[in-house]
């Protein structure tokens, strides 16, 4: 049975994790794999970079972007094959090329559109090296296209999936043995060929995607942790590892804000019962975390995440009118309207709390539509804690000595809206 492998931007960044990726997939020769890769390192922030200065028509600060993206390549290319990469250095080129081309096609185009056309273009770059090494390394290999595959909706930059025609796509692939597949993740394209995207993140989604489509034995994450935590190892300085999960826990922690796997990834995995296993490629032979149906293991420790960049808004009918349902109604259809999300919603007789991602258009395009029947406060620069299972006194010990702006509890989950000047740098989960 197929299995599917993720990799993520941190496994591939440079020629050395490359090489790295390469003995990794030696040790799995003879198995039907499908690979799904992301940009390397930080080129798809470098490339929203580049998006920005084209829109703002910023021509030199464009054209040194883009230079600088393409020497970086070629250099990972150059200290890969060295003196025999004359063919593949031509392939990169023009994929440089035709990114250069797209810019100036859509620059003028819808934002959205434009951002689909041209972001995908890391996932291209890198799945052309890293396929070009592992034929190199003797693993036969076979490149494919993911906007041949995965067909979605116009939503540029949140598409949806056509699962449908997705699947029987998917379905006429050859996997077998042989050849290993390796693919882009975080991009599809619509019925028509115009490529669209998944959402910041996406290739997770993609792997599962595919998993599902294919009905495969198993996903394989490799990130650069060993697993999933009980909280972000970089921020807790005493966050454990998780040997074993369920979907709907994981999708707990996801929802919420856990960045180590995209929200949308589990849906398609359960759906079939695929099971999903986190592991390090820095440390292959760990075990890591499985993710399955089983929930028997959840809550055994509890697990904190951190939002950054929030902001609180408060807001208030005039006259002292009641919040009611009516006017709740009101508000939140004017946050999906902007297309933001509130990670934490409190009611009360005359207010409405909301804690919304940082997103200043989104935000100045809610704040004027409320304005016109409401006050409002607002508070930026804050965190928001979730802590899902805690206890009382691990509550206390995370929120002592700190202004709580907000806060909201049901029986499993717990959150703290805080100033994110009064969070520590490195937090430490109380007994
Ligand atoms: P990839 O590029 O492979 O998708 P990500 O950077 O998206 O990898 O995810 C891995 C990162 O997620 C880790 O470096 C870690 O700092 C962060 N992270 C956040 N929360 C958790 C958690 N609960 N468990 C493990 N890692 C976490
Ligand atoms: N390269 C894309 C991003 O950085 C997709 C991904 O890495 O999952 O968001
Ligand atoms: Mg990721």
């Amino acid at each position: 049975m197929t299995k599917v492998f993720k990799f993520g931007g941190a496994s591939i960044k440079d020629a050395a994790a490359i090489r790295h990726l390469g003995e990794l997939l030696g040790g799995f020769r003879g198995h039907p794999l499908v690979v799904v890769i992301s940009a390397m390192g930080k080129t798809t922030n470098a490339l929203e970079a580049l998006l920005e200065a084209m829109r703002s028509d910023q021509q030199d600060d464009y054209r040194d972007r883009l230079e600088r993206l393409e020497a970086d390549h070629l250099a990972t290319v150059e200290a890969l094959f060295g003196s025999e990469a004359g063919d593949l250095r031509d392939r990169i080129r023009s994929l440089f090329a035709e990114l250069d081309q797209r810019h100036r096609a859509y620059c003028h185009e819808d934002r959205a559109l434009h951002y689909d056309q041209t972001i995908g273009y890391g996932e291209l770059l890198s799945t052309t090296i890293v396929a070009a090494w592992l034929e190199e390394s003797g693993i036969a290999t076979r490149w494919l296209d993911a906007r041949d595959l995965i067909i979605t909706d116009a939503s540029h930059q949140a598409a949806n999936i056509d699962w449908q025609a997705t699947a029987q796509r998917v379905g006429e692939l050859e996997v077998d043995s042989e050849k290993l597949l390796v693919t882009q993740g975080f991009i599809g394209s619509t019925r028509d060929g115009l490529s669209t995207s998944l959402g910041r993140e996406g290739s997770d989604f993609s792997a599962a995607i595919l998993a599902y489509c294919l009905d495969a034995e198993d996903a394989t994450f490799w990130k650069d942790v060993p697993g999933l935590f009980n909280a972000d190892p970089r921020r807790f300085d005493n966050a454990v590892p998780l040997a074993h999960l369920s979907y709907a826990e994981t999708i707990e922690l996801a929802w919420h804000g856990a960045k180590v796997i995209h929200p949308k990834t589990l849906a398609p995995l359960q759906r079939k019962s695929i099971p999903l296993v986190v592991r390090s490629f820095e440390t292959p032979d760990a075990a890591g975390s499985l993710i399955d149906d089983d929930t028997r293991n959840d809550g055994e420790h509890p697990a904190c995440i951190l939002s950054e960049g929030q902001t609180l808004l408060e807001v208030h009918p005039r006259d002292l009118a009641f919040m009611d349902e009516a006017r709740q109604y009101h508000i939140l259809g004017r946050l999906v309207e902007a297309g933001l999300h509130a990670e934490l919603i409190d009611g009360g007789a005359t207010r409405l709390l909301l804690c919304l991602d940082s997103h200043p258009a989104r935000l100045e395009q809610l704040v004027q539509s409320l304005s016109v029947d409401y006050d409002m406060a607002r508070q930026d620069d804050l965190t928001l804690l979730t802590v899902r299972h805690p206890s009382a006194s691990l509550l206390a010990g995370l929120s002592e000595g700190r202004e709580i702006l907000a806060e909201r509890r049901n029986a499993t989950t717990a959150q703290y809206l805080f100033h994110t000047r009064e969070c520590p740098e490195a937090w430490h989960i109380p007994e």
